[in-house]
Protein backbone atom coordinates (compact mmCIF):
# COMPACT_ATOMS: atom_id res chain seq x y z
CA UNK A 1 0.00 0.00 0.00
CA UNK A 2 1.23 4.00 -0.97
CA UNK A 3 0.24 6.98 -1.00
CA UNK A 4 0.57 8.86 -4.39
CA UNK A 5 -0.21 12.26 -5.47
CA UNK A 6 -1.60 12.38 -8.91
CA UNK A 7 -1.34 16.24 -9.17
CA UNK A 8 2.25 17.81 -8.25
CA UNK A 9 3.91 20.68 -9.71
CA UNK A 10 7.52 19.46 -8.42
CA UNK A 11 9.32 21.92 -11.23
CA UNK A 12 7.38 24.86 -9.80
CA UNK A 13 10.13 27.69 -8.52
CA UNK A 14 8.50 27.38 -5.25
CA UNK A 15 9.85 23.68 -4.90
CA UNK A 16 12.27 22.54 -7.64
CA UNK A 17 15.13 24.56 -4.98
CA UNK A 18 14.07 22.24 -2.29
CA UNK A 19 13.41 18.85 -4.64
CA UNK A 20 15.84 15.98 -2.93
CA UNK A 21 14.00 17.29 0.85
CA UNK A 22 10.68 17.50 -0.90
CA UNK A 23 11.11 13.64 -2.54
CA UNK A 24 12.55 12.42 0.78
CA UNK A 25 9.54 13.78 2.66
CA UNK A 26 7.15 12.13 0.53
CA UNK A 27 9.14 9.13 0.42
CA UNK A 28 9.18 9.11 4.46
CA UNK A 29 5.34 9.70 4.48
CA UNK A 30 4.46 6.50 2.24
CA UNK A 31 4.11 7.94 -1.20
CA UNK A 32 4.57 5.66 -3.87
CA UNK A 33 4.32 7.48 -6.67
CA UNK A 34 3.94 11.40 -7.99
CA UNK A 35 2.94 12.23 -11.01
CA UNK A 36 3.94 15.90 -11.41
CA UNK A 37 2.51 17.40 -14.20
CA UNK A 38 3.96 20.07 -17.05
CA UNK A 39 2.78 23.16 -18.16
CA UNK A 40 4.07 23.96 -21.17
CA UNK A 41 7.20 22.59 -23.12
CA UNK A 42 9.80 23.76 -21.22
CA UNK A 43 8.05 22.32 -18.18
CA UNK A 44 7.67 19.57 -19.98
CA UNK A 45 10.90 18.90 -20.14
CA UNK A 46 11.95 19.74 -16.87
CA UNK A 47 9.31 17.44 -15.68
CA UNK A 48 10.83 14.62 -17.84
CA UNK A 49 14.29 15.02 -16.70
CA UNK A 50 13.11 15.00 -13.08
CA UNK A 51 11.19 12.06 -13.38
CA UNK A 52 14.41 10.26 -14.97
CA UNK A 53 16.33 11.13 -11.61
CA UNK A 54 13.63 10.32 -9.26
CA UNK A 55 14.38 6.36 -8.75
CA UNK A 56 10.93 5.61 -10.13
CA UNK A 57 9.00 7.95 -7.61
CA UNK A 58 8.20 10.75 -9.88
CA UNK A 59 5.66 10.21 -13.09
CA UNK A 60 5.91 12.58 -15.93
CA UNK A 61 2.60 14.08 -16.93
CA UNK A 62 2.80 16.06 -20.11
CA UNK A 63 0.12 18.73 -21.06
CA UNK A 64 -0.13 22.37 -22.13
CA UNK A 65 -1.80 24.62 -19.35
CA UNK A 66 -5.30 25.76 -20.56
CA UNK A 67 -4.08 29.50 -20.11
CA UNK A 68 -0.59 28.79 -21.93
CA UNK A 69 -2.77 27.23 -24.88
CA UNK A 70 -3.70 30.93 -25.41
CA UNK A 71 -1.52 33.23 -23.84
CA UNK A 72 0.22 34.51 -26.96
CA UNK A 73 -3.24 36.11 -27.74
CA UNK A 74 -3.92 36.77 -24.25
CA UNK A 75 -0.61 39.14 -24.63
CA UNK A 76 -1.51 40.59 -27.80
CA UNK A 77 -5.09 41.36 -26.73
CA UNK A 78 -3.36 42.82 -23.11
CA UNK A 79 -5.02 40.68 -21.12
CA UNK A 80 -3.32 40.84 -17.67
CA UNK A 81 -1.81 36.91 -16.27
CA UNK A 82 0.33 36.72 -13.46
CA UNK A 83 3.35 33.73 -14.45
CA UNK A 84 5.88 32.54 -11.88
CA UNK A 85 7.88 31.73 -15.37
CA UNK A 86 8.60 35.02 -17.35
CA UNK A 87 10.38 33.06 -20.13
CA UNK A 88 9.60 32.59 -23.65
CA UNK A 89 5.62 32.41 -24.53
CA UNK A 90 5.52 29.05 -26.72
CA UNK A 91 2.44 29.01 -29.21
CA UNK A 92 -0.41 26.14 -28.77
CA UNK A 93 1.04 24.25 -31.95
CA UNK A 94 4.04 24.12 -29.82
CA UNK A 95 2.68 23.40 -27.28
CA UNK A 96 0.74 20.53 -28.47
CA UNK A 97 3.36 19.01 -30.79
CA UNK A 98 5.89 18.79 -27.81
CA UNK A 99 3.34 16.38 -26.35
CA UNK A 100 2.52 14.25 -29.59
CA UNK A 101 6.64 13.89 -29.92
CA UNK A 102 6.46 12.75 -26.17
CA UNK A 103 3.48 10.78 -25.65
CA UNK A 104 5.08 7.76 -25.61
CA UNK A 105 7.02 8.67 -22.58
CA UNK A 106 4.07 10.17 -20.81
CA UNK A 107 2.53 8.21 -17.71
CA UNK A 108 -1.13 10.74 -18.06
CA UNK A 109 -1.35 14.06 -20.75
CA UNK A 110 -1.58 16.38 -18.43
CA UNK A 111 -2.92 19.49 -17.23
CA UNK A 112 -5.22 20.01 -20.08
CA UNK A 113 -8.21 21.12 -19.95
CA UNK A 114 -10.21 24.46 -20.18
CA UNK A 115 -9.86 27.70 -17.84
CA UNK A 116 -13.01 30.64 -18.46
CA UNK A 117 -11.62 32.47 -15.20
CA UNK A 118 -8.38 34.27 -16.54
CA UNK A 119 -9.33 33.30 -20.45
CA UNK A 120 -11.44 35.84 -21.67
CA UNK A 121 -14.80 34.24 -23.87
CA UNK A 122 -13.48 35.35 -27.10
CA UNK A 123 -10.78 32.99 -27.08
CA UNK A 124 -12.65 30.02 -25.40
CA UNK A 125 -13.39 28.52 -28.77
CA UNK A 126 -9.61 28.60 -29.63
CA UNK A 127 -8.99 26.99 -26.21
CA UNK A 128 -11.51 24.08 -26.84
CA UNK A 129 -9.50 23.46 -29.70
CA UNK A 130 -6.07 22.86 -28.57
CA UNK A 131 -7.90 20.58 -25.97
CA UNK A 132 -9.55 18.83 -28.05
CA UNK A 133 -6.31 18.02 -30.01
CA UNK A 134 -4.91 16.94 -26.55
CA UNK A 135 -7.26 14.95 -26.05
CA UNK A 136 -7.39 13.13 -29.20
CA UNK A 137 -3.51 12.42 -28.72
CA UNK A 138 -4.01 10.86 -25.28
CA UNK A 139 -6.92 8.70 -26.26
CA UNK A 140 -4.76 7.84 -29.07
CA UNK A 141 -2.02 6.66 -27.10
CA UNK A 142 -4.04 5.11 -24.11
CA UNK A 143 -2.84 7.54 -21.92
CA UNK A 144 -5.09 9.00 -18.79
CA UNK A 145 -5.94 12.90 -19.20
CA UNK A 146 -5.61 15.11 -16.25
CA UNK A 147 -7.85 17.50 -16.80
CA UNK A 148 -7.85 21.22 -15.66
CA UNK A 149 -11.00 23.27 -15.59
CA UNK A 150 -12.05 26.43 -14.31
CA UNK A 151 -15.80 27.78 -14.43
CA UNK A 152 -15.93 25.81 -17.62
CA UNK A 153 -16.70 22.39 -16.13
CA UNK A 154 -19.95 21.71 -17.54
CA UNK A 155 -18.28 22.37 -20.99
CA UNK A 156 -15.41 20.09 -20.16
CA UNK A 157 -17.69 17.17 -19.60
CA UNK A 158 -19.50 17.63 -22.89
CA UNK A 159 -16.33 17.74 -24.88
CA UNK A 160 -14.55 14.88 -22.78
CA UNK A 161 -18.01 12.67 -23.80
CA UNK A 162 -18.40 13.83 -26.66
CA UNK A 163 -14.91 12.53 -27.88
CA UNK A 164 -15.72 9.44 -25.68
CA UNK A 165 -12.70 9.80 -23.00
CA UNK A 166 -13.15 7.56 -20.58
CA UNK A 167 -9.56 8.03 -18.59
CA UNK A 168 -10.16 10.51 -16.95
CA UNK A 169 -9.00 12.21 -13.63
CA UNK A 170 -10.50 15.66 -12.81
CA UNK A 171 -8.05 17.88 -10.63
CA UNK A 172 -9.30 20.17 -7.81
CA UNK A 173 -13.09 20.36 -9.42
CA UNK A 174 -14.10 23.65 -8.25
CA UNK A 175 -18.00 23.47 -9.32
CA UNK A 176 -20.93 22.17 -8.05
CA UNK A 177 -21.02 19.15 -5.84
CA UNK A 178 -23.68 18.04 -7.51
CA UNK A 179 -22.31 18.32 -11.40
CA UNK A 180 -19.36 16.00 -9.28
CA UNK A 181 -21.29 13.24 -8.88
CA UNK A 182 -23.07 13.13 -12.24
CA UNK A 183 -18.92 12.79 -13.59
CA UNK A 184 -18.33 10.51 -10.84
CA UNK A 185 -21.18 8.11 -12.46
CA UNK A 186 -19.34 8.43 -15.25
CA UNK A 187 -16.88 5.00 -16.50
CA UNK A 188 -13.36 5.84 -16.31
CA UNK A 189 -13.84 9.40 -14.59
CA UNK A 190 -12.28 10.11 -11.00
CA UNK A 191 -11.84 12.95 -8.93
CA UNK A 192 -8.80 14.05 -7.16
CA UNK A 193 -9.13 15.59 -4.12
CA UNK A 194 -6.66 17.94 -2.51
CA UNK A 195 -4.68 18.24 0.59
CA UNK A 196 -6.67 21.56 1.40
CA UNK A 197 -10.20 19.55 1.98
CA UNK A 198 -10.71 20.31 5.62
CA UNK A 199 -10.76 24.12 4.74
CA UNK A 200 -12.75 23.30 2.01
CA UNK A 201 -16.39 22.89 2.09
CA UNK A 202 -17.08 21.24 -1.52
CA UNK A 203 -13.96 19.01 -1.41
CA UNK A 204 -15.20 17.73 2.20
CA UNK A 205 -18.56 16.88 0.43
CA UNK A 206 -17.18 15.46 -2.46
CA UNK A 207 -14.90 12.97 0.25
CA UNK A 208 -18.63 12.73 1.94
CA UNK A 209 -21.07 12.08 -0.86
CA UNK A 210 -18.79 10.92 -3.76
CA UNK A 211 -18.67 7.37 -5.44
CA UNK A 212 -15.48 5.87 -3.27
CA UNK A 213 -14.23 3.87 -6.07
CA UNK A 214 -13.90 7.31 -8.28
CA UNK A 215 -11.66 9.53 -5.25
CA UNK A 216 -7.73 9.88 -6.02
CA UNK A 217 -5.29 12.04 -3.88
CA UNK A 218 -3.87 15.07 -5.26
CA UNK A 219 -1.69 18.15 -3.70
CA UNK A 220 -1.50 21.18 -6.66
CA UNK A 221 1.64 21.27 -4.90
CA UNK A 222 2.81 24.71 -4.45
CA UNK A 223 -0.96 25.14 -3.73
CA UNK A 224 -3.98 24.09 -1.59
CA UNK A 225 -1.85 23.75 1.10
CA UNK A 226 -3.29 22.54 4.17
CA UNK A 227 -1.51 25.26 6.52
CA UNK A 228 -1.69 28.18 4.96
CA UNK A 229 1.35 29.97 4.80
CA UNK A 230 3.84 27.74 3.59
CA UNK A 231 3.68 25.69 0.10
CA UNK A 232 2.31 22.31 -0.15
CA UNK A 233 4.33 19.07 -1.05
CA UNK A 234 3.43 15.23 -2.08
CA UNK A 235 3.60 14.18 1.65
CA UNK A 236 0.34 16.14 2.50
CA UNK A 237 -1.79 13.29 0.60
CA UNK A 238 -1.92 12.24 4.16
CA UNK A 239 -4.12 14.78 5.13
CA UNK A 240 -6.52 13.87 2.83
CA UNK A 241 -6.51 10.12 3.84
CA UNK A 242 -6.39 11.65 7.40
CA UNK A 243 -10.13 13.44 6.66
CA UNK A 244 -11.81 10.50 4.67
CA UNK A 245 -11.23 7.97 7.28
CA UNK A 246 -12.62 10.68 9.46
CA UNK A 247 -15.61 10.79 7.52
CA UNK A 248 -16.02 6.88 6.46
CA UNK A 249 -15.65 6.19 10.18
CA UNK A 250 -12.81 3.46 9.00
CA UNK A 251 -9.11 3.58 9.71
CA UNK A 252 -6.26 5.05 7.11
CA UNK A 253 -5.23 1.48 6.08
CA UNK A 254 -8.52 1.16 4.62
CA UNK A 255 -8.92 4.62 2.51
CA UNK A 256 -5.46 3.70 1.15
CA UNK A 257 -6.24 0.51 -0.14
CA UNK A 258 -9.56 2.12 -1.53
CA UNK A 259 -7.48 5.11 -3.05
CA UNK A 260 -4.89 2.75 -4.33
CA UNK A 261 -7.54 0.02 -6.33
CA UNK A 262 -8.73 3.40 -7.68
CA UNK A 263 -5.23 4.55 -8.72
CA UNK A 264 -4.70 1.24 -10.42
CA UNK A 265 -8.07 1.18 -12.30
CA UNK A 266 -6.97 4.91 -14.06
CA UNK A 267 -3.64 4.39 -14.54
CA UNK A 268 -3.05 0.37 -15.63
CA UNK A 269 -0.20 0.07 -12.01
CA UNK A 270 -0.61 0.66 -8.57
CA UNK A 271 0.68 3.71 -7.08
ZN1 LIG B 1 -1.98 22.09 -11.67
Amino acid sequence: MALFDVHAHLTSPRLAPDEAAILDRARRAGVGTIISNGLNPADNQAVLELSRRSGGLVEPAFGLYPVDAVLPEMKAMGVPYPRDDEGAIPTAEEGVAWVRDHVDEAFAVGEIGLDGHWVPEALWERQEQVFRELVALAMEADKPIIVHTRRRERRTLEILQEMGANRVDWHCFGSRVKLARQIAQLDGHYLSIPANVARVESFARMIETLPRDRLLLETDCPYLSPEPGRASEPADAAHTVRFAAQAWGCGEDEVVARLDDNFAALFGRPP
